[in-house]
C-alpha cells in the first residue's frame, strides 16, 4: 500500500501546515474546507511560510513555486478520488468529526485509509463510525507542522498492520519521526506534558516557589526550553483545564486532578497569552 496522492479536511492552523509538509517532498495534495475564503486563508499562509523559508535560503524559489503548484484546493470531496489517503484536521469537536467521516466513508473507494489529526478524542471511536475500520489510524501532528518532526501514529483497536505500515511510511517520507502509539487520551505527548504543567501550578498554588523560579528551574534543570508555566500560558489555561478533566473522567484516577490554582485562574478569566494574562501578565 502506497501513498503518492493525499488529501487533508480542514485548511486551517494544521491542515494547511500538513499539505505544506506534503508539496515540500514532491506529494500532491488535496485541501478541503467548507468556504473558499478557508481555502484561501490556508493557501495564503503556505505561500507565507514558504517566503520566510526561500529567505532563509532553505529553499528555492523554484521548489517553492514547485510545492505551490502541487496543492489544489476545493469544497467538493469528489476532488479526493485518486487519493490513497485522507486525512482530517478539520476543527476539534466529535460531532463534526463523526459527520465528516461518515461523507468520506461513502464517498471514497474502500482501500483509501483515513486519518485524524485529533488531539483529544478516541482513534478507536473515530474509527467506529466509519465502515473500514481497519484502514483508519491518528496522525497526530504538531504545530507548527512544518518545522516540528514529531508525528504520533496512533493505533486505534482495529488498525491494520498495512494501514500502520503506510502511514509510519508517508510520515517518513515527510521527513518526521512517527512514533507508534496505542490509542488513549492525550497519547504520550500531551498524556505527560499536561499533567506536567498541572503540577507546575500546584507547586505554584502551594507557595513553594515563585512563578518565574519555577520556570527557570524547569529551564535550567530538565533543559526544557520554555518553563511550564510560561507553556501554560501559550496553550491556553482554559485548554490545560479540559484536557485534565478529560483525563480525570477517562482514567478515573486522582492523580489527574486538576490544580486548584488552575480552576481559580480560568473561573478568573485568565486564560493566559490569549486573555492578555494568565501566570504572567501580556
Ligand atoms: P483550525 O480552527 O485552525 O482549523 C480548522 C479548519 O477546519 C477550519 O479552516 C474550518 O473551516 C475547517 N472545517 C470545519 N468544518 C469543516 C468541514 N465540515 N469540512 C472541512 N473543513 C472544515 O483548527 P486546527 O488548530 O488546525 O485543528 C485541527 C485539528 O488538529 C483538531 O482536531 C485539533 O485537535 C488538531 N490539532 C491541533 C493542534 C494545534 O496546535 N492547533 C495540534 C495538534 C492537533
Amino acid at each position: 500500500m502506497s501513498i503518492s496522492k493525499v488529501g487533508v479536511i480542514g485548511a486551517g492552523t494544521m491542515g494547511n501546515g500538513i499539505a505544506q509538509a506534503c508539496a515540500v517532498v514532491g506529494v500532491p495534495v488535496v485541501m478541503i474546507d467548507i468556504n473558499d475564503a478557508a481555502l484561501q486563508r490556508g493557501l495564503a499562509t503556505v505561500g507565507g511560510s514558504l517566503d520566510r523559508l526561500v529567505k532563509k535560503d532553505k529553499l528555492s524559489a523554484a521548489a517553492r513555486q514547485a510545492a505551490l503548484d502541487l496543492i489544489s484546493v476545493g469544497t467538493d470531496y469528489a476532488l479526493l478520488a485518486d487519493c490513497q489517503l485522507v486525512i482530517e484536521a478539520a476543527t476539534e469537536n466529535e460531532a463534526l468529526k463523526f459527520d465528516i467521516l461518515k461523507k468520506l466513508d461513502t464517498q471514497l473507494a474502500p482501500e483509501v485509509l483515513l486519518a485524524s489529526n485529533t488531539s483529544s478524542i478516541s482513534i478507536t471511536r473515530l474509527a467506529a463510525v466509519t465502515q473500514r475500520a481497519d484502514r483508519f489510524i491518528g496522525m497526530h501532528f504538531f504545530n507548527p507542522v512544518p518545522m516540528m518532526a514529531l508525528v504520533e501514529v496512533i493505533r486505534g483497536l482495529q488498525t491494520s498492520d498495512a494501514t500502520h505500515k503506510a502511514v509510519v511510511a508517508l510520515a517518513e517520507r515527510l521527513g518526521k519521526t512517527p512514533v507508534s502509539v496505542k490509542n488513549a487520551p492525550g497519547f504520550v505527548v500531551n498524556r505527560i506534558l499536561v499533567p506536567m504543567i498541572n503540577e507546575a501550578l500546584f507547586v505554584l498554588g502551594e507557595g513553594l516557589s515563585s512563578a518565574e523560579d519555577i520556570d527557570a528551574a524547569m529551564k535550567l534543570g530538565c533543559n526544557h526550553p520554555i518553563g511550564p508555566l510560561a507553556l501554560a500560558d501559550m496553550i491556553g489555561l482554559d485548554v490545560c483545564l479540559a484536557v485534565m478533566e478529560v483525563y480525570l473522567r477517562e482514567y478515573g484516577d486522582s492523580k489527574y486532578r486538576p490544580a486548584p490554582l488552575l480552576r481559580e485562574m480560568v473561573a478568573a478569566g485568565r486564560l493566559g497569552r490569549k486573555s492578555g494574562r494568565g501566570v504572567y501578565s501580556y
